[in-house]
């Protein structure tokens, strides 16, 4: 089994076809899905799909590039639906602003002390600023947990990521020909410390780029971590989908 662990399904971009993508990630092995919210509606629309299909799990979270138009308040309340299993995706985003710096922190800093409060995971996005990000978390080190998604910063920071507590989300880019950083990065760490996902719609790996993502082109993502590491696809499966257990509890292993 390999479980997505980071898919936007609740975007526009499946509106049609939902049902399509789900069947065909069940045919890549594809078992579980965490559908991940960004602002009020798509966390709402996410749980929403988590009580409607067994195989998608929910995250609730405000993302950097909603600040402006979502609070944190909604927050609460939504955390204790039970196929809610993590907040984000929350985080810094200096690649598409830098103005609104503050606010961002702000927002990232209350979602913090959210997974503290209710010791659930964060999934973290940073763009441009893994440095930042790191210092928000670092005076939480031992108190929460969770993963810094579609990790793109060098190894020495997925190495300080790791040592926070921190899974390293390996996304699509890892297939692309300019990914020396991140070979180097999967080559290195234990993949103890590894999450595949998608970041559907988006970062479609190899030999779909381009197209539109789904949860079923995973397996691309765990080929390639195998080949790299020189272990079976099995053996990337068995580890990355514990991982993910143990991060998200994901209620059993039942298919
Ligand atoms: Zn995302």
């Amino acid at each position: 089994m390999i479980i997505d662990t980071h898919a936007h399904l609740n975007t526009d971009e499946f509106k049609e076809d939902l049902e399509e993508v789900l069947s065909r990630a069940k045919a890549h092995d594809v078992m579980r899905v965490l559908v991940i919210g960004m602002d009020e509606a798509s966390n709402k629309l996410a749980i929403e799909q988590a009580k409607t299909h067994e195989m998608i799990f929910a995250t609730v979270g405000v993302h950097p590039g909603y600040v402006d138009s979502s609070t944190t308040d909604h927050l609460k309340e939504l955390l204790n639906d039970r196929k809610v299993v993590a907040i984000g995706e929350c985080g810094l985003d200096l690649h598409w602003r830098k103005d609104n710096f503050e606010l961002q922190k702000k927002v990232f800093i209350e979602q913090i002390e959210l997974a503290k409060l209710t010791k659930l995971p964060l999934v973290i996005h940073t763009r441009n600023s893994f440095e930042e990000a790191y210092q928000c978390v670092l005076p939480y080190k031992g108190e929460v947990k969770g993963v810094f998604h579609c990790f793109s910063s060098d190894l020495k920071d997925a190495k300080r990521a790791i040592d926070l507590g921190f899974y390293i989300g390996i996304d699509g880019p890892i297939t692309f020909k300019n990914a020396d950083e991140l070979v180097r990065i999967v080559k290195e760490i234990d993949l103890k410390h590894i999450l595949v996902e998608t970041d559907s719609p988006y970062l479609a790996p190899m030999p779909h780029r381009g197209k539109r993502n789904e949860p079923g082109y995973v397996h691309n993502v765990v080929e390639k971590i195998a080949e790299i590491k020189g272990l079976t696809i099995e053996d990337v499966k068995k580890q990355t989908t514990q991982n993910a257990f143990d991060l998200f509890h994901l209620g059993g292993f039942e298919k």
